[in-house]
């Protein structure tokens, strides 16, 4: 055994910084009516053997951005029965990988990206089916908003999120698409601005929304430095990476 750097310490590290977010998350004020927030840990660019770990640390719900490197992980972790979530741009294309392992996806953002999860399910039923297996159930799905107001919107349009004025077509869909269920929205804090304002305006759009669909009540929205902010505004799901994880590795 090597004595100067122990096989224990990646796991001593996850978990002291695992117990921190998660004393973060419980002292965080949050609305009256609210639960405490459900926390996903994003594992995006760390290896197979960290969410191993944090699986035996306790935690269930783990949040990947890129197909590719979500589906060998969730191939080599399936005995741990974890719950993925796909939190980042999605191409159509990807729809019929991505439905084979995540429980949900945040990153719903346009008609053809529904449409594509809709076909998605429908197959991956039939070939369940085919195999003798139970069906999934239905793919969670999360709108993300856009929070950005105008002129940076138009400035860089290709960062993903429905306009606020999309929300109603694209939940409609949603709701109509057997195999998927409507679960609310998601959105990432503007760049720059007061995060605090963003998530109070994502439960606004929230609250209009639950009006024609009252099932549609998760709120997935804040990161390792505005936990607090999300949760203060009724946040149900927080997607922390870098704070359990440690700074990225800058690849990619
Ligand atoms: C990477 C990522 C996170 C986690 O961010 P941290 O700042 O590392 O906590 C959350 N949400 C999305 C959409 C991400 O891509």
């Amino acid at each position: 055994m090597n004595l100067l750097s122990t096989p224990s310490s990646r796991a001593d590290e996850l978990r002291d910084r695992l117990q921190r977010v998660r004393e973060r998350i419980a002292a965080a004020g949050r609305p009256a009516d609210a639960a405490e927030p459900h926390l996903i840990v994003v594992t995006k660019y760390f290896p197979a053997s960290d969410v191993e770990i944090l699986a035996g640390l306790g935690v269930r719900d783990v949040g990947e951005n890129k197909d590719q490197e979500a589906a060998a992980k969730a191939a080599e972790l399936s005995p741990l029965s974890l719950s993925w979530h796909f939190i980042g741009q999605l191409q159509s294309n990807k729809a019929k990988s991505v439905v084979r392992y995540a429980t949900s996806v945040h990153s719903v953002d346009r008609l053809s990206l529904v449409t594509a999860l809709g076909k998605a399910m429908a197959a991956e039923q039939r070939r369940l089916d085919g195999e003798g297996r139970a069906p999934r159930p239905d793919l969670n799905c999360f709108l993300q908003v856009d929070l950005r107001t105008a002129p940076a919107r138009d400035a860089d349009p290709g960062r993903g999120g429905a306009a606020p004025a999309d929300l109603p077509r694209l939940a409609e869909a949603v709701a109509r698409t057997p195999g998927l269920a409507l679960s609310g929205l998601m959105a990432v804090a503007p760049l720059g601005g007061d995060a605090g304002e963003a998530f109070a305006h994502l439960r606004k759009l929230s609250e209009q929304l639950q009006a024609d669909h009252p099932s549609a009540r998760n709120i997935s929205a804040g990161m390792s430095s505005d936990l607090e902010a999300a949760a203060a505004h009724g946040a149900t799901h927080l997607r922390i990476g870098s704070d359990v994880l440690g700074p990225r590795p800058h690849v990619r």
